[in-house]
């Protein structure tokens, strides 16, 4: 695994054996672009900066790696071809675009790996060679739309699942081609999504696996209302997913929702909360402090791992010093 991109993950147990039995996730990407400035007030999103500024992306993982993260995100959240092609790029172009996400973090990735050979960790930054997973980053169809349905799952009765599927077939081959260790999918919001997701990664040319994770508003129900524990039963009866959990959703909702996703999985347990601000979705923007901060929101990390969960990380609003707070309790819970 170390230092080529071609990696031959398969098993999320096994890559936490290696790990000491929990691992970190990265943090927020597009919320981590805007406060270095990038403006993402557009349909792409954090995508947006796949075409304007690679280099801001690559040194974002390159932090989150610094801070500790075992595992980084590419920025294809909201990349998908049919909204690169309304920006007027051909398929060709908006496919290379979903590569280069994944490029950019296993460079990232390789960068690290440079840096661990020359230098020591300090306080701050953290230098060791270990495994390193690249997940590549799929959004929901409501994360394409860009109306905010990705936070009510609110898709319409035109939406089938045949359709879901057809939307985010070519994307996920691409992305599955593209030298990542694995799919995130991520801020799946209701259960037909999660259907179309698991029929897609069981079709012969995927050949990497996934991890399936949901979003919350309420703690006990995913956004649109579906029951966590049927979502959760699709992934668990799909080989190919490695591991489920939840993402972007308020620290405070996360033990209960953990508690009801142990009753229907054997899979290990992720998590990557926001930091508990609410979004304003007409205004496209997160309203500020409505949340936690991150002595708060690590606060709840013992919790979170007391409950089950291995797989410990951050979603939007949360930076690399959110993550570099996990790992330190990470670390001082792997000692133990
Ligand atoms: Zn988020």
């Amino acid at each position: 695994m170390t230092g080529s991109s071609k990696a031959s993950f398969c098993s999320m147990k096994d890559f936490l054996k290696q790990t000491g039995g929990f691992a970190v996730i990265d943090g927020g990407l597009a919320t981590e672009f805007e406060r270095h400035g990038a403006d993402l007030n557009d349909p792409l999103w954090s995508a947006k900066c796949l075409v304007t500024s690679p280099h801001l992306i690559h040194s974002v993982h390159l932090d989150y790696l610094e801070a500790g993260a075992d595992i980084i995100s590419s920025s294809s959240y909201q990349a998908t071809i049919q909204g690169f092609q309304a920006k007027g790029f051909s398929i060709e172009e908006s496919e290379s675009l979903l590569t280069k996400s994944v490029e950019i973090a296993c460079e990232a990735r390789n960068t690290y790996y440079d840096k661990c050979g020359t230098s020591s960790s300090m306080d701050d930054i953290i230098l060791k060679k270990r495994p390193i997973l690249v997940a590549a980053s799929v959004g929901s169809y409501g994360a394409y739309l860009a109306d905010g349905s990705e936070y009510s799952g609110i898709y319409g009765d035109s939406i089938t699942l045949e359709k879901l599927k057809d939307f985010h077939r070519r994307r996920v081959q691409v992305l599955a081609e593209s030298g990542a260790d694995l799919i995130a999918f991520e801020t799946i919001p209701n259960k037909i999504e999660a259907q179309a997701f698991a029929e897609l990664l069981e079709e012969g040319d995927v050949k990497i696996p996934g991890w399936f994770s949901f979003n919350s508003k309420d703690g006990v129900n995913v956004v649109s209302g579906d029951s966590i524990k049927e979502c959760i039963a699709i992934a668990e009866s799909c080989e190919k997913v490695v591991a489920v959990g939840i993402n972007c959703t308020p620290p405070r909702f996360i033990e209960g929702l953990v508690n009801e996703i142990e009753k229907v999985t054997s899979k290990p347990i992720l998590v990557y909360p926001n930091s508990g601000e609410s979004y304003d979705a007409e205004r496209k923007e997160w309203v500020e402090n409505t949340g936690v901060g991150d002595e708060d929101f690590v606060s709840y990390v013992e919790k979170w791992m007391d409950a089950g969960v291995s797989l410990l990380g951050g979603c939007c609003r949360t930076t690399p010093t959110t993550i570099r707070a996990i790992h330190k309790r990470l670390v001082n819970r792997r000692s133990h």
